[in-house]
């Protein structure tokens, strides 16, 4: 059965209010939420609350008592109304590397055709796990990669389908899932979005785009802390038929009958796989009670905002710095990179001094920007900051060039 969907009539407009919600250390401007979304002040009592109340006086009782076996669903409900999923068609559970597994895999047992359509802009692991499933598969299917700028023209009558993730995780890049979703369509092709840089960033719709089936994470802007679980959409048209591939017990239709041979669960059901991860689950239920209250169009209208006084501040000051992502604000997600060619030591002089972004080879400072949390004058002083580090060519200390093994 559909849960309910927690959304309120009045959606939060206010972000000064939502900034109140979040744990930020002293003396940082945190413009990496793109990447492990901050901790929601709530999240430690909530955490506690299940090990004390639930798993410590619970014991075993917890899976029914406290509802830990119906969260993969109801979770699932609650971050499906920030992209547009009709109830009933998300649940949560494993890593994103899975779910884009769990979703190519059940794409491509809808078609007869063989190859894969991504582009160069996807995350690695998207294409990893692409070309690990066309090897086990071993019926020849192929992953053909293109330049982002390309994906709409590649998309030929071979194309089974088109694995896309909408927002680049180096530029920012954005692609129109509405045009590219119709485009394939029209040309026989199944669309997966991978939404990892989108949920809880900009507005989207998979229902109105008739996107097939959908995945993401939420340790990213969903702030469900490291490890949060990730989230597989798959549209009502195809949950009934779609084959898990990973057919785990907890995908069964009745896991406690311990049946001897599988039978999917109903319709998104099939998509989970074993145990859900309960403290992350307790996490991400603490930082949903902030997200349910949001108001996507209000949050995007902040994010072109800060984005757009970003780049004009770092231009006017950093003639170092090349603007990597699309200077026009519709064609952006939320978050803005500059090339340096010492950008690894140029983002380590920033942090240093207090502003906190991320490095991805082989020269992109990235920097997100999450409204929740990030206003105005955090925008003011970055700009002041980085524009310092530039000028001052901090980036040449030493101490700066070390890399650790998270970049
Ligand atoms: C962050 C990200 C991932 C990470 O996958 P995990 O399995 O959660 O580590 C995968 N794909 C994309 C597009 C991402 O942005």
């Amino acid at each position: 059965m559909a849960s309910p969907i927690h959304r309120p009539l009045q959606p939060m407009t206010d972000f000064a209010a939502t900034k109140t919600l979040f744990h930020l250390p002293e003396g940082v401007i945190y413009l990496d939420g793109n990447s492990l979304g901050p901790l929601p002040l709530r999240t430690p009592d909530r955490v506690a609350r299940m090990l004390k109340e639930e798993w410590g006086e619970m014991l075993i009782g917890g899976w029914n008592r406290a509802g830990w076996m119906a969260q993969p669903m109801g979770l699932g409900d609650r971050v499906g109304g920030l992209i547009g999923a009709e109830p009933g068609h998300v649940t949560l559970g494993d890593t994103l590397s899975i779910k884009v597994f769990q979703a190519l895999a059940a794409a491509l047992a809808k078609t007869d055709r063989k190859v894969i359509l991504s582009d160069s802009g996807n995350f690695p692991s998207d294409l990893y796990i692409a070309e690990g499933l066309v090897g086990t598969l071993n019926q020849g299917h192929s992953l053909r990669v293109v330049d982002p700028e390309d994906v709409a023209d590649a998309i030929t009558g071979e194309v089974g389908v088109l694995l896309l993730t909408q927002v680049d995780y180096r530029t920012g890049r954005m692609h129109d899932m509405a045009d590219l979703t119709a485009m394939a369509h029209a040309a026989g092709a199944i669309c997966i979005w991978d939404l990892a840089h989108s949920a809880g960033a900009i507005p989207v719709d998979v229902a109105g785009c008739q996107a097939d089936f959908a995945v993401g994470c939420t340790y990213k802007y969903l702030n469900g802390g490291p490890g949060a679980p990730a989230f597989i959409y798959v549209a009502p048209r195809h949950a009934p038929t779609a084959r898990p591939a990973l057919s785990g017990w907890l995908g069964h239709d009745a896991p406690f009958a311990f049946e001897p041979t599988y039978r999917p669960g109903e319709g998104i059901a099939r998509m989970r796989v074993g145990t859900p991860p309960v403290l992350q689950m307790a996490a991400l239920d603490a930082s949903m009670d902030i997200w349910d209250t949001v108001d996507m169009e209000a949050l995007r209208s902040a994010s072109i905002r800060l984005t757009e006084r970003f780049i004009e501040g770092i231009e006017a000051s950093c003639a170092d710095l090349t603007l990597a992502s699309p200077r026009e604000a519709a064609r952006r997600g939320s978050q803005v990179s500059f090339r340096h060619p010492q950008g690894y030591a140029a983002m380590q002089a920033c942090i240093a001094q207090g502003v906190v972004g991320d490095f991805r080879a082989p020269d992109i400072m990235r920097f997100g920007f999450t409204p929740l949390f990030i206003d105005e004058n955090d925008v003011e002083a970055a700009i002041d900051v980085i524009a310092r580090v530039m000028a001052d060519r901090l980036w040449e200390d030493p101490q700066y060039q070390a890399r650790g093994a998270v970049t």
